[in-house]
Protein backbone atom coordinates (compact mmCIF):
# COMPACT_ATOMS: atom_id res chain seq x y z
CA UNK A 1 0.00 0.00 0.00
CA UNK A 2 1.11 3.47 -1.00
CA UNK A 3 1.45 6.02 1.76
CA UNK A 4 -0.38 8.78 1.03
CA UNK A 5 1.59 12.45 0.39
CA UNK A 6 1.26 15.15 3.21
CA UNK A 7 2.90 18.25 2.96
CA UNK A 8 4.75 18.79 5.99
CA UNK A 9 5.83 22.07 7.77
CA UNK A 10 7.73 23.65 5.67
CA UNK A 11 10.83 26.05 7.36
CA UNK A 12 12.32 29.03 5.91
CA UNK A 13 15.76 30.73 5.96
CA UNK A 14 16.30 34.25 4.07
CA UNK A 15 19.91 34.78 2.90
CA UNK A 16 21.61 37.47 4.36
CA UNK A 17 22.05 39.97 1.58
CA UNK A 18 25.87 39.41 1.89
CA UNK A 19 25.75 36.33 0.47
CA UNK A 20 26.61 36.10 -3.11
CA UNK A 21 26.99 32.40 -3.79
CA UNK A 22 25.87 29.29 -1.92
CA UNK A 23 26.38 25.86 -2.52
CA UNK A 24 24.71 22.99 -1.65
CA UNK A 25 26.29 19.30 -1.14
CA UNK A 26 24.85 15.87 -0.09
CA UNK A 27 25.08 12.37 0.15
CA UNK A 28 29.24 12.08 0.97
CA UNK A 29 28.77 9.31 3.08
CA UNK A 30 31.83 10.51 5.27
CA UNK A 31 33.64 7.16 6.98
CA UNK A 32 36.68 7.04 8.47
CA UNK A 33 36.60 3.95 5.32
CA UNK A 34 36.49 6.55 2.62
CA UNK A 35 39.80 8.71 3.10
CA UNK A 36 39.80 9.92 -0.31
CA UNK A 37 36.32 11.42 -0.21
CA UNK A 38 37.05 12.81 3.21
CA UNK A 39 40.61 14.34 1.98
CA UNK A 40 38.15 16.24 -1.66
CA UNK A 41 35.62 17.41 0.89
CA UNK A 42 38.11 18.80 3.64
CA UNK A 43 40.01 20.61 -0.01
CA UNK A 44 36.58 21.74 -0.87
CA UNK A 45 35.54 23.33 2.30
CA UNK A 46 38.96 25.21 2.73
CA UNK A 47 38.46 25.85 -1.13
CA UNK A 48 34.70 26.73 -2.01
CA UNK A 49 34.35 30.51 -2.81
CA UNK A 50 30.81 30.11 -1.51
CA UNK A 51 29.62 32.40 1.31
CA UNK A 52 27.59 29.54 2.67
CA UNK A 53 28.06 25.20 2.61
CA UNK A 54 24.20 24.14 2.93
CA UNK A 55 25.33 20.10 3.28
CA UNK A 56 21.56 18.52 2.45
CA UNK A 57 21.99 14.90 4.54
CA UNK A 58 24.12 11.80 4.35
CA UNK A 59 27.16 13.97 5.35
CA UNK A 60 28.15 11.32 7.31
CA UNK A 61 27.56 7.06 6.30
CA UNK A 62 26.36 6.67 9.99
CA UNK A 63 25.36 8.51 13.03
CA UNK A 64 25.08 7.05 16.29
CA UNK A 65 24.89 10.03 18.60
CA UNK A 66 26.57 12.80 19.37
CA UNK A 67 28.80 11.16 22.27
CA UNK A 68 31.18 9.62 19.16
CA UNK A 69 33.07 13.07 18.42
CA UNK A 70 35.09 13.19 21.31
CA UNK A 71 37.80 11.37 18.88
CA UNK A 72 38.52 9.66 16.02
CA UNK A 73 37.28 9.91 12.76
CA UNK A 74 33.93 11.70 13.97
CA UNK A 75 36.27 14.33 15.61
CA UNK A 76 38.26 14.95 12.47
CA UNK A 77 35.15 15.57 10.78
CA UNK A 78 34.19 18.22 13.28
CA UNK A 79 37.79 19.94 13.08
CA UNK A 80 37.30 20.40 9.05
CA UNK A 81 33.81 22.04 10.15
CA UNK A 82 34.85 24.02 12.78
CA UNK A 83 37.51 25.62 10.37
CA UNK A 84 35.06 26.25 7.49
CA UNK A 85 33.04 28.15 9.96
CA UNK A 86 35.50 30.45 10.34
CA UNK A 87 34.81 32.06 6.90
CA UNK A 88 31.78 30.93 5.53
CA UNK A 89 28.20 29.82 7.11
CA UNK A 90 27.79 26.10 7.35
CA UNK A 91 24.46 24.50 7.09
CA UNK A 92 23.22 20.63 8.29
CA UNK A 93 20.05 18.85 7.09
CA UNK A 94 19.81 15.55 8.31
CA UNK A 95 19.38 12.35 6.05
CA UNK A 96 18.38 8.88 6.36
CA UNK A 97 22.08 8.27 7.45
CA UNK A 98 22.68 10.68 9.91
CA UNK A 99 19.65 12.06 11.32
CA UNK A 100 21.10 11.51 14.80
CA UNK A 101 23.00 14.41 14.65
CA UNK A 102 22.06 16.68 17.64
CA UNK A 103 22.65 20.19 18.98
CA UNK A 104 25.78 19.03 20.34
CA UNK A 105 27.54 18.23 17.00
CA UNK A 106 26.04 20.96 15.29
CA UNK A 107 27.57 23.88 18.45
CA UNK A 108 30.80 22.25 18.73
CA UNK A 109 31.10 22.73 14.27
CA UNK A 110 29.30 26.10 14.16
CA UNK A 111 26.72 24.85 12.12
CA UNK A 112 23.30 25.55 12.10
CA UNK A 113 20.43 22.73 12.12
CA UNK A 114 18.02 22.50 8.73
CA UNK A 115 14.83 21.40 9.38
CA UNK A 116 13.91 18.53 6.31
CA UNK A 117 12.18 20.57 4.07
CA UNK A 118 13.24 24.46 4.08
CA UNK A 119 12.52 27.12 1.63
CA UNK A 120 15.37 29.17 1.29
CA UNK A 121 15.11 32.97 -0.19
CA UNK A 122 18.48 33.84 -1.79
CA UNK A 123 18.01 37.30 -4.50
CA UNK A 124 14.34 37.64 -4.42
CA UNK A 125 13.88 33.79 -5.30
CA UNK A 126 12.65 30.94 -3.19
CA UNK A 127 14.32 27.43 -3.43
CA UNK A 128 13.03 24.25 -1.56
CA UNK A 129 15.50 21.99 0.26
CA UNK A 130 15.37 18.89 0.99
CA UNK A 131 17.02 15.23 1.61
CA UNK A 132 14.47 14.07 -0.56
CA UNK A 133 13.72 10.21 1.20
CA UNK A 134 10.71 11.28 2.41
CA UNK A 135 9.56 12.29 -1.28
CA UNK A 136 10.14 8.56 -2.40
CA UNK A 137 6.94 7.26 -1.67
CA UNK A 138 7.11 4.17 -3.67
CA UNK A 139 9.32 2.45 -0.33
CA UNK A 140 6.42 1.86 1.77
CA UNK A 141 9.07 -0.27 3.89
CA UNK A 142 11.37 2.52 4.48
CA UNK A 143 9.02 5.01 5.39
CA UNK A 144 7.71 3.21 7.91
CA UNK A 145 11.12 2.65 9.61
CA UNK A 146 11.28 6.35 8.56
CA UNK A 147 8.47 7.43 10.85
CA UNK A 148 9.20 5.10 13.61
CA UNK A 149 13.45 6.07 13.77
CA UNK A 150 12.35 9.80 13.92
CA UNK A 151 10.19 9.48 16.85
CA UNK A 152 11.22 11.30 19.90
CA UNK A 153 10.53 8.23 21.64
CA UNK A 154 12.62 5.86 19.74
CA UNK A 155 15.52 8.25 19.58
CA UNK A 156 15.71 8.84 23.28
CA UNK A 157 15.90 5.07 23.83
CA UNK A 158 18.08 4.66 21.32
CA UNK A 159 20.60 7.15 22.66
CA UNK A 160 20.59 5.62 26.42
CA UNK A 161 22.22 3.02 25.33
CA UNK A 162 25.79 2.45 25.54
CA UNK A 163 28.11 3.16 22.56
CA UNK A 164 29.27 -0.10 21.36
CA UNK A 165 25.56 -1.49 21.67
CA UNK A 166 24.15 0.81 19.28
CA UNK A 167 27.05 1.43 16.65
CA UNK A 168 26.04 -2.68 16.96
CA UNK A 169 22.92 -2.26 16.09
CA UNK A 170 23.75 0.53 13.02
CA UNK A 171 25.28 -2.06 11.54
CA UNK A 172 22.96 -4.60 11.78
CA UNK A 173 20.41 -1.90 10.36
CA UNK A 174 22.95 -1.19 7.37
CA UNK A 175 22.68 -4.86 6.58
CA UNK A 176 18.83 -4.63 6.33
CA UNK A 177 19.08 -2.09 4.48
CA UNK A 178 20.86 -3.47 1.81
CA UNK A 179 19.49 -6.60 1.65
CA UNK A 180 16.13 -4.55 1.04
CA UNK A 181 17.99 -2.68 -1.17
CA UNK A 182 18.72 -5.51 -3.09
CA UNK A 183 15.82 -7.25 -3.22
CA UNK A 184 14.02 -4.23 -4.77
CA UNK A 185 13.60 -4.54 -8.57
CA UNK A 186 14.10 -1.13 -8.82
CA UNK A 187 15.32 1.82 -6.26
CA UNK A 188 12.46 4.05 -5.42
CA UNK A 189 12.39 7.58 -6.97
CA UNK A 190 10.98 10.84 -5.78
CA UNK A 191 7.38 10.85 -6.55
CA UNK A 192 7.06 13.92 -8.63
CA UNK A 193 3.48 14.27 -7.66
CA UNK A 194 4.64 14.79 -4.21
CA UNK A 195 6.63 16.79 -5.36
CA UNK A 196 5.01 19.51 -6.65
CA UNK A 197 3.12 19.36 -4.04
CA UNK A 198 5.62 20.46 -1.73
CA UNK A 199 6.86 23.13 -3.96
CA UNK A 200 3.14 24.73 -4.63
CA UNK A 201 2.93 24.57 -0.91
CA UNK A 202 6.83 26.45 -0.42
CA UNK A 203 5.67 28.70 -3.25
CA UNK A 204 9.19 27.93 -4.75
CA UNK A 205 10.02 26.70 -8.44
CA UNK A 206 12.60 24.79 -7.64
CA UNK A 207 13.18 21.29 -5.37
CA UNK A 208 16.75 20.98 -4.90
CA UNK A 209 17.43 17.28 -2.97
CA UNK A 210 19.61 14.40 -3.17
CA UNK A 211 19.49 10.45 -1.34
CA UNK A 212 18.54 8.79 -4.78
CA UNK A 213 22.26 9.62 -6.03
CA UNK A 214 20.94 9.98 -9.33
CA UNK A 215 21.99 13.61 -10.39
CA UNK A 216 19.75 15.20 -13.50
CA UNK A 217 17.04 17.98 -13.71
CA UNK A 218 13.64 16.85 -13.84
CA UNK A 219 11.16 19.26 -15.44
CA UNK A 220 7.75 18.61 -13.08
CA UNK A 221 5.71 20.41 -15.31
CA UNK A 222 4.08 23.83 -14.65
CA UNK A 223 7.01 25.93 -14.53
CA UNK A 224 8.14 23.42 -11.59
CA UNK A 225 11.37 21.61 -11.22
CA UNK A 226 13.82 19.34 -9.53
CA UNK A 227 17.49 19.14 -9.31
CA UNK A 228 19.34 16.37 -8.10
CA UNK A 229 22.23 16.32 -6.38
CA UNK A 230 24.91 13.54 -6.97
CA UNK A 231 26.69 11.11 -4.15
CA UNK A 232 30.29 11.89 -3.20
CA UNK A 233 32.96 8.68 -3.95
CA UNK A 234 36.39 9.89 -5.05
CA UNK A 235 37.66 6.58 -5.72
CA UNK A 236 34.81 5.60 -8.42
CA UNK A 237 35.58 6.52 -11.69
CA UNK A 238 34.98 8.82 -12.99
CA UNK A 239 35.25 10.31 -9.05
CA UNK A 240 31.44 11.41 -8.56
CA UNK A 241 31.39 14.80 -6.40
CA UNK A 242 29.73 17.76 -7.27
CA UNK A 243 27.60 20.67 -5.62
CA UNK A 244 25.21 22.82 -7.32
CA UNK A 245 25.89 26.54 -7.01
CA UNK A 246 24.17 29.01 -6.91
CA UNK A 247 24.40 33.09 -7.31
CA UNK A 248 22.29 35.77 -8.61
CA UNK A 249 22.46 34.54 -12.21
CA UNK A 250 21.19 31.20 -11.40
CA UNK A 251 22.19 27.72 -10.55
CA UNK A 252 24.73 25.78 -11.89
CA UNK A 253 26.38 22.46 -11.64
CA UNK A 254 29.55 22.04 -10.61
CA UNK A 255 32.06 18.93 -11.01
CA UNK A 256 34.47 19.41 -7.83
CA UNK A 257 37.00 16.23 -8.91
CA UNK A 258 38.42 16.02 -11.93
CA UNK A 259 38.94 12.89 -13.72
CA UNK A 260 42.28 11.12 -12.87
CA UNK A 261 44.96 12.44 -15.63
MN1 LIG B 1 19.89 9.27 1.78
Amino acid sequence: MRTASTVPQIAGLNAPLAWRTVDFISDLHLSADEPATFAAWQHYLQHTPADAVFMLGDLFEVWVGDDCVSDGFEARCARVLREAAHRLALFFMPGNRDFLVGPRFMQACRTTWLDDPTVLTFAGQRWLLSHGDALCLDDTDYLQFRQQVRSPGWQSAFLAQPLAERQALARHMRQQSQAHQQSATAYADVDSAAARQWLRAARAPVLIHGHTHRPARHDLGGGLSRLVLSDWDAQASPPRADALRLTASGLQRIALLPPPP
